[in-house]
Parts: structure tokens; C-alpha cells; sequence
């Protein structure tokens, strides 16, 4: 089953908690045990898994990635969204997640967040659930 899960972002980085929604798209399934891979189709986008109990983190990772990778640089894209580019890499654009009595397999702190660095946009992750 391939779902589509529309997002809307509101600034140049934003780190979207769709833990929620991606489990919503399972319950809706059927699927009791599998995995799901959550894609990103984007250059300038990721996904990754972390905490999601204290947003402290999350704006500890904003904050890390923009001094790991400046939004001006001696970069040669002309389009003049390098550091996003790099910041999709560094975060990498899937994951994958266990599906076991219907529910993702998640530590207690861990959530999947879709993370925009060119925004705002209108972006779309791609859910692909495998049974078995
Ligand atoms: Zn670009």
C-alpha cells in the first residue's frame, strides 16, 4: 500500500513531527505486522527519527545543523539553496519502521520528523507499507 501524506511548511527550517499521520496511514492499512518506509521525493528535505517529547532537541538540531552548514557559503549552485542540499544529505530523505500489532515500533522518545530546510513549501512524504 503507497499513501501520500501532504505537508505545509511555514519557514526556511522547519522539523514537522508526522508520527501521528504515519500511524494514522497504518491503522487505516489494516497491516498488523510489517514495515513501512516514509520517503521524502525532495533535494532540499529529509526525514529522521529522534526525540519528540522535549522540542528543546529539535531546536537544538536546527541550530546545529545551520552552524554545521551556513546558508552562505563559497557554494557554485547557482539556485542559491546549497546548504539546504546538504542538510537533506546529512539527514537523509528515508527511514524505515518496524509495524508489529499494527503499531510502529518506537522507543519511548522517538518520533519521525519530516524536516524542511528550503521553506516555506508545500511538500509531500511517501508511505510505502510492507506486510508480512
Ligand atoms: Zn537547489
Amino acid at each position: 500500500m503507497l499513501q501520500n501524506i501532504k505537508v505545509r511548511t511555514k519557514s526556511r527550517t522547519d522539523l514537522i513531527d508526522i508520527t501521528y499521520e504515519i500511524q494514522q496511514t497504518i491503522t487505516k492499512s489494516n497491516v498488523q505486522s510489517g514495515y513501512c518506509i516514509v520517503y521524502v521525493p525532495h533535494t532540499t528535505a529529509g526525514i529522521f527519527i529522534n526525540e519528540n517529547a522535549d522540542p528543546t532537541v529539535c531546536s537544538d538540531i536546527s541550530k546545529t545543523l545551520d552552524r554545521l552548514v551556513p546558508w552562505k557559503s563559497d557554494y557554485q549552485h547557482l539556485e542559491g539553496n546549497s546548504a539546504a542540499h546538504i542538510k537533506s544529505v546529512i539527514t537523509g530523505t528515508s527511514v524505515n519502521i518496524i509495524i508489529e500489532k499494527g503499531k510502529l515500533i518506537l522507543g519511548t522518545w522517538q518520533g519521525v520528523f519530516f524536516a524542511e530546510f528550503d521553506g516555506p513549501r508545500d511538500r509531500t512524504i511517501i508511505i510505502k507499507i510492507i506486510e508480512g
